[in-house]
């Protein structure tokens, strides 16, 4: 690292206090633009790096609401508008009780680079709420909505910042929430992304970022002349982005072994199939159960609840070829990458993002495995939000076909650009170094265009 990345940092934390997971973010980046800023000197003097670490706009809001019994509620909402170079800003909406500023700003700054990756005139946001859908029934997470968005209203739309989905926030929270938007607003615009099929959402959507990381890692491993078919695949998580990668990797003739929830996880060596998968899909979308009730239901499953004081994760220790982290950030571990490593594992693709502290990073990559990073291997999910709004400003859906194959073309480019730019700075099969430099050159560009702003 060399002085100039080491004095950015020390000023990054001393700016941004109690924010480690922004602080970590902004390292990854950093530490691949070295090279780049080195040979790039206009942008150093420009202070582009500087200019993209502070949000263009931070919002945190009161949301009062009134639970089911009566008594008031208090939340805290939160919208980043971290960068609009390239397009208005995009970036999903979190619910879950972990969420803080520090959080939301190193996904917005993911964000950025991401976006810019996916080929699509997309800028960077993200934003969410320390409200916990969890246990709360349909009213209850309705009221919370309305009253999110009775604030955000203001601040958003199609041309301006166009929220989606993340964790905590699914079909469910995207009807309520456009729904109020439409009701304050007496318009029906393509606002958010992630609709229902009926008012606008795009087909492919919800399997969009499980989907991508597949077809990322496929793409990798063709670089070896090497396909998914037959490979064991470890998956954390059990939502959105998990239930969709395991579907792919069925297509695909591999075979997922585990998903998990923050309670456990379950370890079925026979395979997740996808009748299997159907039970999942039901638990967790419409009964909204744990997936402790997966081994209570099949044989032969082994069901390990968390134990947050073993210093690592039993998921990532078992033989595999390829992991597919797809439940949160740093869930990887430098003691998980290293078992993960020894079990056999040599392809990576993060649907997560950041599920990998940076000492698992250094692991991965000195091991010289297949290693796609969140912000390349889970674009797949923001592009389909993209294409959403392509189809909502033609007023034309397009078919499930059509998606998914702009879907496997923008995941093959992306791919394209890692391989492409790593090699051009000289780190050639580090996708790290070629997603980072590939999403900032284009950023970089674009705010140079546009003169001090
Ligand atoms: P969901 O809410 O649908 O599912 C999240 C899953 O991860 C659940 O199984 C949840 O378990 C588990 N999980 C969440 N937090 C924790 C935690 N702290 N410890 C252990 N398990 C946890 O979210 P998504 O599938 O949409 O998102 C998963 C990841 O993918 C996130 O990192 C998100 O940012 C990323 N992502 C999502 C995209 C999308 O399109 N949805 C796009 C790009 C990235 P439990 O129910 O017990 O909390």
């Amino acid at each position: 690292m060399s002085e100039y990345i080491k004095s950015l940092m020390a000023e990054v934390k001393a700016k941004n206090p109690s924010e480690p997971e922004f602080h970590q973010a902004v390292e990854e980046v950093a530490d691949s633009l070295d090279l780049v800023l080195e040979r790039h000197p206009e942008y150093r003097s420009a202070r582009m790096l500087e200019r993209m670490i502070e949000p263009e706009r931070v919002l945190m809001f009161r949301v009062p609401w009134m639970d089911d019994q009566g008594k008031i509620q208090v939340n805290r909402g939160f919208r980043i508008e971290m960068n609009s170079a390239i397009g208005p800003y995009k970036g999903g909406l979190r619910f879950h009780p972990s969420v803080n500023l520090g959080i939301l700003k190193f996904l917005a700054f993911e964000q950025v680079f991401k976006n810019s990756l996916t080929t699509l005139p997309m800028g960077g946001g993200k934003g969410g709420s320390d409200f916990d859908p969890k246990g709360k029934s349909d009213n209850e997470v309705m009221r919370f909505c309305q009253s999110f968005m009775t604030e955000l209203q203001r601040h958003i739309g199609p041309e301006t910042d166009v929220p989606a989905g993340d964790i905590g926030v699914g079909g469910r929270e995207i009807g309520f929430l456009f729904g109020q938007y439409k009701r304050l607003r007496n318009e029906f615009t393509g606002v958010l992304t992630g609709k229902g099929l009926n008012w606008g959402g795009s087909l492919i959507r919800p399997e969009a970022t499980g989907y991508g990381a597949v077809y990322f890692a496929a793409e990798m491993l063709a670089t070896r002349n090497e396909t998914l078919d037959g490979r064991i695949c470890l998956v954390s998580g059990s939502g959105n982005v998990a239930q969709y990668t395991v579907e792919k990797i069925n297509a695909l003739g591999g075979k997922a072994v585990t998903l998990s929830d923050s309670g456990g996880y379950i370890y079925d060596q026979a395979g997740i199939t996808d009748e299997k998968l159907a039970f999942v899909m039901e638990l967790k979308n419409l009964r909204r159960g744990r997936i402790k009730e997966y081994a209570d239901k099949f044989p032969n499953v082994v069901y390990t609840a968390t134990d947050a004081s073993a210093g690592f994760n039993p998921l990532w220790n078992h033989k595999a070829e390829c992991a597919f982290p797809s439940a949160t950030q740093n869930e990887i571990n430098a003691k998980d990458a290293q078992n993960l490593l020894e079990n056999g594992v040599y392809v990576v693709s993060e649907g997560a993002n950041m599920p990998t502290v940076l000492d698992g990073v250094k692991h991965f990559l000195d091991a010289g495995i297949l290693y796609g990073p969140a912000k390349a291997a889970n674009a797949g999910g923001v592009a389909v939000s993209g294409l959403e709004m392509t189809q909502n400003s033609m007023r034309l859906p397009w078919t499930r076909e059509e998606v998914d194959n702009r879907l496997k073309q923008i995941m093959h480019d992306i791919h394209e650009t890692c391989m492409t730019m790593a090699e051009r700075f000289e780190t050639p099969g580090n996708y790290v170094n070629g997603a980072n430099i590939g999403g900032f050159l284009k950023v970089a560009d674009a705010m140079m265009d546009q003169g001090l702003v």
